[in-house]
């Protein structure tokens, strides 16, 4: 089997963390070449995602004193998704299986071990998962779980305590590149790759050096981008209400009804207050109609891939034509 590794680093403002992450993955890489796991030909590629201190010129400092290490340069900054995104196209074209994780030393490198054992083993991907969330703050801890509840709530696969630090083969990278949307929520995209998957157990540590890139707001936009690319749910919810409102407005017709026949309101109520409830309630119903339209555009547009073949048993003269035409 072949086995040539890329281990693909995404890097904003890390200039405090790089030549500390930078000198652990090599010697981790090291290990794994005379270990005979992965072959001489792996790599570790940093991607700079328009960083604004020294970190491209840290990391052109790396590649021209060790061929082992590689950059590639956005333009500017795209966001964390987008740079790991890069990286795993990049070392697609030379990479055998491709390891992403983060440039801080979070993930513990030493479950690349098992993620290549498992890759030789026949997995296509493989998800490291932390063992606890000890090193987190209560309020990181909590939220990230409740955000993991609630999306499986609406639906969306999610690999539970699990960051972007995953080994993919090449044939599940070349999968992940037929996904063309501009939304990118890796996490969300990775299961729905299919192929055989395993997990490996980590402890996932403090921050080696510098600040978190993930303030508040980005998260609570990352949080977001993951629920509005993968779910109509909130779009069904809104056509529920309408449903519910809209019963309510005929029980609220009722009692109008009963009430002016009975003769206690005032002239004018009855008929008002059956328009209010049945507009609202038809209104709601509406909304909830047309976003079920727009959230199948939103489904369109993304052109996912419907499907991805992983075997073919087949005896056939060859054919000319494409599998899919
Ligand atoms: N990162 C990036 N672009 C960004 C923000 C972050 O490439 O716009 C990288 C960052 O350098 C790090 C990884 O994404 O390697 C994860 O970021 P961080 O460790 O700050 O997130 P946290 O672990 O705090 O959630
Ligand atoms: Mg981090």
């Amino acid at each position: 089997m072949r086995n040539t590794l890329y281990i693909v680093v995404p890097c904003y403002n890390e200039e405090a963390v790089l030549p500390e992450t930078a000198r652990r993955l090599s010697e981790k890489l090291e290990q794994l070449i005379s270990g005979g796991s992965v072959s001489g030909e792996s790599r570790i590629l940093f991607v700079d995602d328009g960083s604004r201190d020294r970190t491209w010129e840290l990391i052109e400092g790396l590649a021209a004193g060790d061929s082992r290490f590689g950059g590639v340069k956005l333009s500017r900054n795209r966001g964390h998704q987008n740079a790991l995104l890069a990286g795993l196209m990049t070392a697609r074209a030379h990479c055998d299986m491709a390891v992403s994780m983060d440039a801080d030393l979070q993930d513990d490198i030493n479950a690349i071990d098992q993620m290549t054992a498992d890759y030789l083993a026949g997995s296509d991907i493989v998800y490291g998962v932390r063992s606890s969330r000890r090193t987190d703050t209560f309020f990181k801890r909590t939220t990230a779980q409740g955000y993991y509840r609630f999306m499986k709530l609406l639906g969306v696969e999610l690999v539970y305590n699990h960051a972007d630090f995953r080994l993919m083969s090449r044939r599940a990278l070349d999968a992940l590149a037929e996904f063309r949307e501009v939304n990118l929520f890796l996490r969300g995209v990775v299961p729905l790759v299919g192929y055989r998957c395993s997990f490996v157990e980590y402890e996932r540590g403090e921050r080696f050096a510098g600040e978190s890139k993930y303030p508040l707001k980005k998260m609570l936009a990352f949080a977001f981008d993951g629920i509005t690319s993968f779910s109509v749910k909130p779009i069904r919810l809104i056509t529920l209400l309408g449903m519910l409102i809209f019963a309510a407005s005929i029980l609220m017709l009722l009692y109008s009804l009963a009430a002016k026949a009975f003769h206690f309101t005032v002239q004018g109520w009855t008929s008002l207050i059956c328009s209010i409830w049945m507009l609202g309630g038809i209104q709601l119903l509406s909304l909830g109609i047309i976003g079920e339209y727009v959230g199948k555009i939103y489904f369109e547009t993304k052109a996912r891939p419907r499907y991805a073949i992983e075997q073919l048993l087949l005896k056939a003269p060859p054919s000319d034509r494409r599998p899919d035409a």
